[in-house]
């Protein structure tokens, strides 16, 4: 497996923590030893943090993100909980992957992931629970369906006229995700659901392209 930055560049998970030179430092030593390596970042999870880096910056963190990194495919973008919908549309462009922790963000009450928006754009996202307290990747789908039914007060949020089954559409793009995450591996279509919980216990291990 190709080495990973994980992107928690500060105590609080904020990027004001870390310089645009040692992220790109950071960055180019990636790229000297793997030029399509992951790249994991923790960001946008809470609202304090956002707060903190407009303070610091002038900018969101995501948009601070994207505007002073080479953010593409190859990153994963964990929680990015807060982010606008302009925010959401370039992430989407990108192709980056909004790293999903349903539980976790419950628990620390982040908030809840605009999955309308994301996926209008087409944006792409994995899931994982970035902790120990589950690593069941079908409760982890559960809850992001029905928090984001909770907000939009409807029924089969992530369902479309292409895969009108939520749960199908779910557990595909979840595996698709983790297919991506090892080149040249099995298809994680063809796991059993525990192989498929038991590696993706972190985003890391099953979002990034
Ligand atoms: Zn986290």
């Amino acid at each position: 497996m190709p080495p990973a930055v994980c992107g928690s560049v500060s105590p609080r998970n904020s990027l004001r923590a870390v310089s645009p030179h040692a992220l790109s430092d950071l960055l180019e030593g990636l790229h000297g030893i793997d030029a399509a390596a992951p790249v994991h970042i923790h960001i946008a999870e809470q609202q304090a943090e956002v707060d903190d880096c407009l303070a610091w910056s002038g900018a969101r963190p995501v948009q601070w993100l994207l505007d002073n990194a080479p953010v593409d495919e190859r990153w994963c973008l964990v929680h990015a909980t807060t982010m606008t919908a302009a925010e959401s549309q370039r992430v989407a462009a990108r192709g980056a992957v909004a790293g999903l922790c349903p539980s976790t963000e419950a628990n620390l009450g982040d908030g809840v992931f605009d999955a309308p928006t994301y996926l209008a754009a087409n944006g792409r996202w994995g899931i994982g629970s970035d902790s120990h307290a589950s690593v069941s990747v079908v409760d982890e789908l559960r809850l992001l369906e029905y928090s984001q039914r909770l907000t939009q007060q409807r029924r089969n949020v992530f369902a479309s006229a292409a895969q009108p089954d939520v749960a199908q559409r779910l557990w595909l793009a979840a595996a698709r995700r983790r297919q991506h995450a090892r080149p040249g591996g099995r298809s994680a279509r063809s796991k059993s659901a525990a192989a498929l919980t038991s590696s993706c216990s972190t985003p890391a291990a099953c979002t990034p392209a």
